[in-house]
């Protein structure tokens, strides 16, 4: 037989070497997470050589011998990394899907160190490591043969083809007493089939030479699974065990087959060559210039040419997906922008930092300014309603107005009918009760009040300022004239149907009393009300947790000096109204005191009116003038009741409202000393760069999640002009 020449085809041609290149550099700016590369599948039945062509390929020892021998299915990854100088060897175990979490944890934990010098004992350590790891039997005991979990070997290095390797378990039909079940065969079945299906996988179907190849299942499998041969290579193995004679019929079916993708022969060495320490190359070479294997051509022969066969399917395979990894690289490439974004503006330099703050004092203020002016409508931070500020201050103000109205004074003041039957059991002459007349006490109707209507509970250090929740019993009933003729009785002077000045003072201190309570829980409920406003606001205006957390922080203590302001108000208009001296230029005291004067007379007399004939009602005038049966001091101690009254209800309403007004309306809302003004661009203007740093700084993570995001984004635009 004529020799033919050996006649190596180029390894790649000029359009494949661009788009090798190509590969290259999307793998030099790391986007090789965003490509999926294809990977062989070397599929066969057991014993075919599977291994074998893959050591041949890889130049790296796979377990072999003639036994049971893949039993978990490898991955090698080879990437051609030219920032190292020498091969490096990561090996680690992927955990089937269906894995319990606790064995998953443990087999993601385990790698195997001291690969860089791969050699065939080192790996052969490696393996028993895996074997134990995946908990696959040993000879004899009684735990899986085959497992689902994949071993993973990255291997880098200046020389390696971006390549994915998987070998898998051979198929097997027959089981094996005491060693492999038919669960076995079902089960790696599965898994191969898996591997073929995946459009990803190039599938190197390997056959031995010395059987019959008609019978070869995996043929079959394959060109169903893959009938337009896209992504299929056939691999004779054993060409050295043919019987002789049967030898033609190997070479007219590599060399004349009309089949699209042909075969390739390789030559891997036996057991025992392996012992003899023979090189695998260098017998496949000389195989194949012996007769009858010499009529091969030289690129149906051998692992070179399968390598360059596999390299053509592969980079036509990587070519079609280009545009896939285009679309992805653009996705993720605006998936990191955005997420980029979402962390704002760098704050690096106090600068930064300033510029940072000011914003977030301008969108504060803006939304200030529209929540003191109700106007909600304008922002949708409104749907909180813990952001209404004038809403709530309103409401609050009204029930503190109420409040005041009914459980303010600490007597009720007498109703008309009650008030001549509780005078006349007051004793004239002494101005003591009269034994007789024990007056009957309504039991209080009306349940406690609490002075503290608004919870809060977010920061504490507010908390040490503001007043506790008093209960405040409703006011004592039918108490009031027993009370009046006993501070009448103790102030009495040389006084004639008058009394003493600075009775009223008196009186006016106790009657008020409550309002001491009512008071501090109403300036505590706005504190509260405000502190919520300005923290709501101030998330509104800045997303970021920590800078806002860090500007209430350094405002804290003036915040609370400020706060303090409003609540020294109260107490100062307290004492004003309680120990200063009662006066009022307001006539509506007179009013009331008269009303107070017209109604009791009317009172008295509407039992003796009668009908004038025209429609009006008339009274005798002697009726009118003897109207009055009551002593001095019982006298005096009505009018004491109705000027307490009168002088009450103006000071009580005078109260209500500068407690609104001053110590509500300009300390915390609308004056110049309002905490609201304290959040302002001076204050920004006016921190240290330090305090900027603290408040407005960026913490470690976010900085590196920044510096992360930005390579990535570089990367991905490295990556998307590559594909143009
Ligand atoms: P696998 O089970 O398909 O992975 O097959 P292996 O690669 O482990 O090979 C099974 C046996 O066949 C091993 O003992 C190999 O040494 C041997 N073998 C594989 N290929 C050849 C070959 O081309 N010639 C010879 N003589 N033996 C081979
Ligand atoms: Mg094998």
């Amino acid at each position: 037989m004529e020799k033919k020449d050996i006649q190596h085809r180029p390894a790649v041609s000029l359009a494949d070497t661009q788009s090798l290149e190509k590969i290259d550099k999307l793998f030099a700016c790391n986007a090789k997470e965003y490509i999926d590369l294809p990977q062989l599948v070397i599929v066969g039945d057991q014993s075919s050589g599977k291994s074998s062509v893959l050591e041949g390929l890889t130049k790296l020892t796979f377990p072999r011998d003639s036994g049971l021998c893949t039993r978990f299915a490898t991955q090698v990854i080879f990437r051609r990394d030219k920032t190292i100088e020498s091969r490096k060897i990561l090996a680690s175990i992927i955990p089937s899907s269906d894995t319990d979490p606790e064995q998953k944890e443990q087999l993601e934990k385990w790698t195997a160190s001291g690969l860089e010098t791969l050699g065939a004992k080192g790996f052969a350590k490696m393996m028993d490591e895996v074997h134990d790891q995946m908990g696959l039997s040993h000879e004899g005991d009684n735990v899986p043969t085959f497992s689902n979990h994949v071993l993973r070997l990255e291997i880098r290095g200046p020389d390696e083809e971006h390549l994915t390797v998987i070998d898998v378990p051979g198929i097997f039909k027959n089981r094996t007493t005491g060693k492999t079940t038919k669960a076995d065969i079902e089960l790696v079945r599965a898994m191969v089939l898996g591997y073929m299906r995946n459009d990803r996988s190039v599938m190197l179907t390997v056959v031995p030479a010395n059987v019959d190849i008609a019978t070869q299942e995996i043929i079959e499998m394959a060109r169903e699974i893959d009938p337009d041969e896209k992504r299929t290579l056939r691999i004779l193995t054993k060409p050295d065990l043919v019987d002789n004679g049967a030898e033609d019929k190997v070479i007219d079916l590599v060399e004349k087959s009309s089949d699209k993708l042909g075969w390739i022969v390789v030559r891997s060495l036996g057991q025992q060559e392996m012992k003899d320490g023979l090189d695998r190359d260098k017998e496949e070479e000389l195989w194949h210039l012996k007769a009858p294997w010499d009529q091969i051509r030289a690129e149906n022969w051998g692992i070179k040419a399968l390598a360059a066969r596999l390299r053509e399917l592969l980079i036509s395979m990587v070519r079609r997906s280009f545009p896939l990894i285009r679309t992805e690289l653009s996705k993720k490439l605006k998936d990191a922008k955005s997420a980029l974004e979402t962390l704002g503006s760098e704050r690096e330099t106090p600068e930064q930092q300033r510029r940072l703050l000011l914003g977030i004092v301008t969108k504060f203020q803006d939304i200030t300014r529209r929540a003191l002016s109700s106007c909600y409508g304008s922002r949708d931070e409104f749907d909180n309603p813990e952001m209404r500020l004038t809403t709530r201050v309103m409401e609050r103000n009204t029930s503190f107005s109420s409040d005041m109205a009914k459980f303010g004074q600490e007597y009720a003041y007498a109703k008309e009918e009650d008030l001549s039957e509780d005078l006349a059991a007051i004793d004239d002459e002494s101005g003591l009760p009269t034994g007789s007349a024990t007056v009957s006490r309504d039991p209080s109707p009306e349940t406690n009040l609490f002075s503290r209507k608004v919870t809060y509970n977010v920061d504490n250090n507010l908390e040490e300022i503001l007043h506790p929740t008093a209960a405040i019993p409703p006011p004592r009933s039918r108490d009031i004239v027993r009370y009046l003729a006993a501070e009448y009785r103790h102030s009495r002077g040389f006084e004639i149907g008058t009394f003493n000045q600075g009775l009223l003072a008196t009186l006016m201190k106790k009657q008020t009393e409550k309002w001491v309570a009512l008071s501090r829980g109403y300036i505590s409920d706005m504190v509260v009300i405000v502190q919520t406003f300005i923290c709501s606001a101030l998330h509104a205006s800045c997303p970021d947790e920590d800078t806002c957390s860090g500007i209430l922080t350094l405002l804290g203590d003036k915040m609370l000096d400020r706060y303090q302001k409003a609540m020294d108000t109260v107490e100062f208009l307290l004492k004003t109204e309680r120990e200063g001296t009662p006066m009022t230029q307001n006539h509506y005291l007179n009013e009331t005191l008269q009303k107070c004067r017209q109604d009791r007379l009317q009172n008295k007399l509407t039992d003796r009116t009668f009908s004038d004939g025209r429609g009006g009602q008339v009274v005798r005038l002697s009726d009118v003038t003897l109207q009055s049966h009551m002593g001095n001091a019982q006298h005096t101690i009505q009018d004491i009741h109705d000027i307490l009254r009168s002088y009450y209800k103006v000071a009580r309403k005078r109260f209500v409202d500068n407690v609104c007004i001053q110590a509500t309306d300009f300390y915390l809302l609308v004056g110049d000393q309002s905490p609201m003004c304290l959040f302002s661009s001076e204050w920004v203007h006016d921190l240290s760069k330090e305090q900027l740093e603290e408040v407005a700084g960026e913490d470690f993570s976010v900085k590196r999640r920044r510096a992360q995001l930005r390579k990535e984004i570089r990367e991905l635009e490295a990556g998307r002009r590559v594909l143009v």
